[in-house]
C-alpha cells in the first residue's frame, strides 16, 4: 500500500464515525501523547529510567504505528498529501543537503 492509499483507506473507516477526525488541538494533543509513548519505551530500553515489574512489555513497534495513525489524521483532517510531502523530505536529504553529511566511503 501507498501512503496515500493509507490515507484514503483510514478516511474511508472514519468516516463511518458521527467525528470521523478530532480537533486539531485534540489531535496534536493525542500526537504528543503516542511520541511520548515511544520516548518511555526507549527510556526503558536504553535510558536510566527502570521499567516496573508492574508494567506490561514494551512495544516499539506498536507505538510507532500509533504515531504514524495519528500523523495520517491530522494530514487528512488537514488536506495534506503526505505521500508528496514525505518525497519532499527525502529531497531535502537527497538534493538540498546532498553534500551535508559525510557518505561511506
Ligand atoms: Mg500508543
Amino acid at each position: 500500500m501507498t501512503i496515500n492509499e493509507y490515507q484514503k483507506e483510514l478516511d474511508k473507516i472514519l468516516q463511518a464515525y458521527e467525528k470521523p477526525y478530532w480537533s486539531p488541538l485534540s489531535n496534536v494533543a493525542h500526537l504528543v501523547e503516542e511520541v511520548g509513548e515511544v520516548a518511555r519505551v526507549m527510556n526503558h530500553k536504553y535510558g536510566d529510567k527502570p521499567k516496573k515489574k508492574t508494567e506490561d512489555p514494551d512495544n516499539l513497534a506498536d507505538e510507532l504505528g500509533d504515531v504514524l495513525f495519528t500523523l495520517v489524521c491530522i494530514a487528512n483532517s488537514e488536506g495534506v498529501d503526505l505521500e508528496q510531502q514525505f518525497q519532499t523530505s527525502i529531497d531535502k536529504l537527497t538534493i538540498r543537503d546532498k553534500d551535508r553529511f559525510n557518505k561511506k566511503q
